[in-house]
């Protein structure tokens, strides 16, 4: 049946506008209850490639369409009668509005004369408005006589999709200042929450994890945001980490309920807050931040990482690197005092008797050794494991000339020299210019020190081997990436970390009494 505005060309209904306009949204899926004067509306749905689900009470539907949103970042829509249907549809809406999730619903309403429904543009607006800074509802109102209404198509302005979501950053200061608040701390925790997953920072928050070594703790959204089963994870832990944490970052996540509002007794009294959210109005709710950034959390994330790749190296950026690329059936050698406690950590082991380490006599000076047998043996039996042998640069004095046997009898060993230029700690080349000019070195140089910057990879390369220098993560991954290729040629990788780089304080320091 045509109206008398579709006599010359082609009628389409408001019910098939409405449907059009959500595919044009590349809104995917429909959940509801239909009836007059919705029914249209979802076969319309369906007839343009909408999938149509229809339940039994509006309020699912409504917190299926929401979940849709959590999903996929584009709004699921909900179709319901005016009425009832809308009032049942609330709970979902408040629900979808809380949880900061897009979300549309549609709902069908008396019907109104015809000049109030040029309303198409208001589609995009409401994408727009559900997606955009803080996530959450929309309601769409439509009359009830624009759904059977037959316009001519050439009479409809169509809208086109509206764009993703811009990405916004946190301001630069407000990130150097985080990330001084989090160097200086003594017990950081990072609480990610479902803000994260929403924004898929997964990757870029793992990293973080990893090249700084933090603990973090999901709430209940957020699990597998970084995996549970990360030993970073303290939520085995969760009430002795909240409340004993001296700075927390909070990845998307509100200091509400769930997390105790942020207050003593769960949390410490003066526990510094650096808080990451999109969302410019929850900043500084319950505890005021000592650090705030605004932005997207990936993007943020993205900006705090890139702030720790320009400092110096330290153990746990060296070994997220390796982590990420040495295989997975690989003999891991290791020896040292620092590089083997956070090795032990940072590198896992997925096989039996593939570690060879230190042993119960804490013996420095086994590791190329070790190293050596266990390439004998993997040559005849599996000769497809690479043997790789993480050594700190005191522990690879002990015996770097056993470098000239693996090189005499062509072992593709790969050794890696964790390099802070000594043992615990050293000085950084300018610190020992000063040092030296006190007098003799004998008697002002640390005990802990060893020469500066030394080149260790020489000691691979004056025997024929592969030596590389190496200092910041890009020049890291290269060199394991090229080493790691060569099956047949045994190399050295001479990292370089900052020299103070430490591990986390020991909380029973039983062994490493020393102040040194
Ligand atoms: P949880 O229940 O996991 O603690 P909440 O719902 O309390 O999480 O907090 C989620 C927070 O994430 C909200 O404050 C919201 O503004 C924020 N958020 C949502 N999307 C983003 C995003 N892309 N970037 C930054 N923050 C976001
Ligand atoms: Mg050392």
């Amino acid at each position: 049946m045509a109206s008398s505005d579709s006599a010359e060309g082609e009628a389409v209904s408001g019910a098939q506008l409405i449907a059009e306009s959500l595919k044009a949204q590349n809104i995917e899926y429909m959940f509801g209850v239909v009836g007059i004067p919705v029914t249209e509306i979802a076969v319309a749905a369906q007839a343009v490639g909408i999938k149509y689900v229809g339940m039994r009470n509006e309020q699912a539907a409504c917190y299926a369409a929401s979940a849709i949103g959590y999903l996929t970042g584009r709004p699921g829509v909900c179709l319901v009668v005016s009425g009832p249907g809308f009032l049942h549809a609330l709970g979902g809406m408040a629900n979808a509005t809380i949880n900061c999730w897009p979300l549309i619903v549609i709902g069908g309403s008396s019907d109104r004369n015809q000049e109030t429904m040029g309303a198409f543009q208001e589609f995009p607006q409401a994408v727009r408005s559900s997606i955009c800074g803080r996530p959450g509802s929309c309601y769409i109102d439509i009359p009830g006589d624009f759904v059977n209404l037959q316009v001519n198509k050439s009479s409809v302005k169509y809208a086109e999709c509206c764009l993703p979501p811009p990405i916004s950053t946190a301001e630069c200061s407000a990130v150097s200042k985080a990330a001084s608040i989090l160097t200086r701390s003594k017990q950081p925790l990072l609480i990610i929450g479902k803000g994260a997953a929403y924004s898929h920072a997964e990757n870029s928050i793992r990293k973080l994890v990893e090249l700084c070594g933090l603990p973090f703790l999901p709430t209940p959204m957020a699990k597998g945001v970084v995996p549970d089963n990360h030993p970073n994870c303290v939520a085995a832990a969760r009430s002795t980490a909240l409340q004993h944490a001296d700075v927390i970052v909070l990845f998307g996540a509100r200091l509400n309920w769930i997390l105790h509002f942020g207050l003593p007794p769960r949390f410490r009294q003066d526990v510094k807050v650096i808080q990451i959210d999109i969302c410019a109005e929850e900043l500084g709710n319950n505890v005021r931040p000592a650090a705030v950034l605004l932005g997207d959390i990936n993007a943020v994330t993205k900006q705090a990482l890139a702030l720790q790749e320009s400092l110096p190296m330290n153990y746990y950026t060296v070994f997220h690197h390796i982590r990420e690329l040495i295989p997975k059936d690989c003999i891991l050698v290791s020896e040292g005092a620092n590089t083997m406690d956070i090795g032990r950590t940072m590198l896992p082991n997925y096989y039996p008797r593939q570690r060879l380490d230190a042993g119960t006599f804490g013996t420095m000076g086994v590791g190329l050794g070790f190293a050596i047998a266990a390439a004998m043996v993997a040559k005849d039996r599996t000769p497809e494991k690479r043997v790789i042998c993480v050594e700190g640069d005191s522990a690879f004095g002990f015996s770097g000339m056993e470098v000239e046997t693996i090189c005499r009898y062509n072992l593709p060993i790969l050794i890696i020299v964790v390099n802070n230029n000594g043992i615990y700690t050293g000085l950084d080349a300018d610190s020992w210019k000063e040092i030296v000019k006190l007098g003799d070195p004998a008697t002002c140089v640390p005990p802990v020190s060893l020469l500066p910057n030394s080149h260790y990879e020489e000691v691979m390369s004056a025997f024929g081997g592969k030596g590389y220098f190496v200092k910041t993560p890009e020049e890291l991954q290269n060199a394991l990436k090229a080493s790691l290729t060569d099956k047949q040629r045994p190399a050295l990788i001479n990292v370089m970390i900052d020299p103070l780089s430490e591990r986390k304080k020991q909380e029973f320091p039983w062994l490493t009494r020393s102040n040194l």
